[in-house]
């Protein structure tokens, strides 16, 4: 509209008494709000403090984390790559738009959606992923898996092969160091060149060993040398997760996570670490139930995230994980849990606070911190070590998961959970934590029940949130306002409040009590209409973040 015809809008507008001359506001597409609910945040590390060998090699790692991206495109869908390619060559609003999207999900499927397709003419979402031929059906893999001897078994289910047809049509098994070899081979040479540049004796060895296991298709050796790396860049690349594969979960997915330690969290985990058996022996529970002598307890990193790839970028993205998750690695060396901090933060930030606007009380919103938000996950982590695990039942010994079965999960979730926050409130009183923490973490607490909540309580870590928060408003713990529709922390309440639930739900546990346990949850683990309204409040804020890497040059 030009200047002339809009003044006379304007003066007919001011007699008619309204003004239509700003221009309508342009209607927001359906793919703009999908896009929406991934607020951007920019992910990226201090790198000051590296050497210069491991500045050059991290690098070559970042660039090793961009060949799991075309792995994974390609694992996921056969038409994935091409798509991607054509879609990168649309230049048009829309094209740029769906290619953003298409990249936030690495797919054309919409992972917040129930992977419906958000790209016409495109099938479903394959159950079989990439892994296997498309024309397959589980029941002709299970025939021909019976006419298989012990070893061709072993391959065809394991993790780091494909299905294919051979010529004659019948299925045969593939190992991904030939199936990929296209993409594992440049990536090798990536990671030996990283393993040449740094100074650490132990990342060296990982990516030695991972660069083999590419070639090879064996990667025992360098899970191993996975769990013992100790460095200041800290890698996690290869196939690991199989939860893409729909069908049997046997098949794992390539993804990278390029870390940077975080040494200011690395103390404080050290730090907590020294007090472990001094929180057991305080426990409110009753003594017998108490274990008198910690076992080793399993490590924990914590790094910032500067480059991911494949599997890691597509979708949700992941905080913290577990692995490896092959049973030979894990019977005999553990497990490892690498915690994202950075990661965290963007979520807390561009999330947690927006949801405590609207729901937690306005003074109490001040109150609202990171620290304490990742002190507390930090706690979260190490109290899932501590209280009752092997128990007696009826005179066997046995676990506390295997007393529970489906009901463990959010049970033990909603231990770590409350007893997260009795230990650092023991901690506060004993000079450990600073008491400045104090009432940040219930409050920061509050807020965290919310975003947790927010997922649906169908699910273990929502289902002990639904438990605690309600507990704790029966205990008058957690008060709401009428007026203002907002929650907010009685300081003096939750202190007992916390020890009792930490006692009960322990206390349950140690005597592998499967009744109390399903009492508890079907009382508590419900969705009452105070939290129903607080949720209702909620729409629009962002469910995930879309994380942009600035030491990634794309
Ligand atoms: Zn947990």
């Amino acid at each position: 509209m030009n200047n002339r015809i809009c003044m006379i809008i304007i003066l007919a507008a001011v007699v008619l008494g309204a003004c239509s001359c700003t221009p309508p506001r342009k209607e927001e597409s359906p793919l703009e709000a999908k896009i929406k609910r991934f607020a951007p945040a920019v992910i990226t590390g201090d790198t000051s403090k590296l050497s210069s060998g491991d500045r050059q090699a991290l690098r070559k790692l970042i660039e090793a984390a961009s060949v799991m991206d075309t792995l994974y495109l390609r694992q996921v869908w056969s038409g994935n790559e091409a798509l991607r390619a054509h879609l990168a060559a649309d230049t048009t609003a829309e094209g740029r738009q769906l290619l953003r999207y298409f990249d936030i999900n690495m797919s054309p499927w919409s992972s917040l959606d129930h992977n419906a397709p958000f790209i016409d003419g495109i099938p479903p979402k394959p159950p079989q992923a990439n892994y296997y031929p498309a024309d397959m059906t589980k029941i002709e893999f299970s025939n021909w898996l019976e006419t298989l001897p012990e070893p061709a078994m072993t391959q065809a289910t394991g993790f780091f092969t494909t299905i294919r047809r051979n010529a004659a049509g019948s299925l045969t098994t593939v190992p991904y160091s030939i199936e990929y070899r296209d993409l594992l081979e440049p990536a090798a040479v990536l990671l030996r060149e990283a393993a040449a540049l740094t100074d650490n004796t132990s990342l060296r060895r990982y990516l030695t060993l991972r660069a083999d296991a590419f070639l090879s298709n064996d990667y025992y050796e360098s899970d191993v040398a996975w769990m013992d790396l100790d460095s200041p860049i800290d890698v996690t690349i290869g196939p690991y997760e199989v939860y893409m594969d729909e069908l049997f979960n046997y098949k794992a997915a390539f993804e990278a996570y390029i870390t940077l330690r975080s040494n200011e969290e690395t103390a404080k985990l050290v730090k907590f670490s020294r007090e472990l058996q001094g929180v057991e022996n305080s426990l409110p529970i009753e003594p017998r139930y108490r274990n008198p002598r910690l076992g080793g307890m399993a490590p924990i990193r914590v790094v910032d995230e500067v480059a991911t790839g494949g599997e890691a970028r597509a979708g949700v993205q992941t905080a913290a994980f577990n692995l490896p998750n092959d049973e030979k690695v894990t019977q005999e060396k553990g497990s490892k849990r690498v915690m994202l901090r950075n990661v965290q933060k963007a979520k807390f930030q561009d999330i947690l606070v927006p949801i405590a606007d609207r729901v937690v009380d306005h003074v109490q919103r001040r109150l609202i911190a990171f620290d304490p938000f990742f002190t507390h996950i930090l706690a979260h982590e190490l109290m899932h070590g501590l209280g009752p695990h092997a128990i007696t039942l009826n005179g066997k010994a046995t676990t506390v998961r295997q007393a529970m079965k489906e009901l463990g999960s959010a049970i033990e979730e909603a231990k770590a959970d409350i007893s997260g926050l009795f230990v650092l409130q023991l901690l506060v009183d004993r000079g450990v934590v600073d008491r400045s923490m104090e009432q940040p973490m219930y409050a920061t607490f509050l807020a965290g029940i919310f975003r947790s909540v927010r997922f649906g309580i169908n699910e273990a870590h929502g289902r002990g949130m639904a438990l605690q928060f309600n507990y704790l408003m029966d205990e008058r713990a957690i008060l709401f306002d009428e007026k203002g529709g907002t929650f907010r922390v009685d300081f003096d309440r939750i202190k007992p409040a916390v020890t009792k639930l930490t006692g009960e739900i322990m206390t349950l546990q140690a005597r592998g009590d499967y009744e109390g346990a399903r009492n508890m949850l079907e009382k508590l683990a419900v969705m009452r209409p105070q939290m129903r309204t607080a949720l209702d409040k909620l729409a629009g804020i962002p469910v995930d973040i879309a994380p942009s890497f600035p030491l990634v040059a794309r």
